[in-house]
């Protein structure tokens, strides 16, 4: 601890500096969750494909309509409500649909727009389309070609310049250090636009 602080600033003012000395050992990089993937395109490569009888078995109501009939939720689907838009937990966001590693959680921030938003996402977990009337750009989940929400750039939110604006609906959450099996899974079962 530093002498000029009081002890409530030291985490956020008082980090120590990098030891940079030659006999320093090497910084060990922070582990990296992302999932590089060979190719580059964005072509159509799902892995995961189901019937619509499959998923609505295995989905809620909302969220198959979301996932799979690219509906969209409410804003504010909030952890009250069985959601994640205020939800900053360290752990990995992953498709409700697949379970597919989509987002981490130094990814999210508070966008304030009502929906959960990330700034990146994994590296090759996701595939950009562009909405059928060409006004938006459409996120979907690589793996299974599940809905995940739209993508825009150019808001200058974030240093990235990009935020995935994304359902509650289709995400999942595995809290830092825990399994998929301890996956918490969006509640929310209220109404949601479109999908029908
Ligand atoms: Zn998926």
């Amino acid at each position: 601890m530093c002498a000029c602080c009081p002890p409530s600033l030291v985490a956020a003012s008082c980090r120590p500096r990098l030891d940079l000395s030659p006999t320093s050992p090497p910084a060990n990089p922070p582990p990296s969750r992302a999932r590089p993937s060979p190719l580059r395109c964005t072509l159509k490569m799902a892995t995961v494909v189901k019937s619509d009888e499959e998923w609505r078995a295995q989905l809620t109501p909302a969220t198959f309509k979301v996932l799979r009939k690219k509906a969209t939720e409410p804003r504010g689907v909030t952890l009250a409500k069985g959601g994640f838009d205020d939800m900053f937990d360290e752990g990995t966001w992953v498709c409700a649909g697949c379970g597919a590693a989509l987002y981490t959680h130094e990814m999210k921030f508070d966008c304030g727009c009502g929906w959960p938003g990330f700034k990146a996402n994994i590296a090759g977990a996701v595939r950009e389309e562009t909405d059928a009337d060409g006004s938006r750009c459409e996120v979907l989940c690589k793996a299974c070609d599940g809905h995940l929400g739209h993508v825009f750039r150019g808001e200058r939110m974030t240093p990235e310049n990009e935020r995935h604006c994304v359902n509650s609906c289709s995400l999942a959450f595995i809290p830092e250090g825990k399994t998929a099996e301890d996956a918490i899974r969006c509640t929310y079962s209220g109404s949601v636009y479109g999908g029908d």
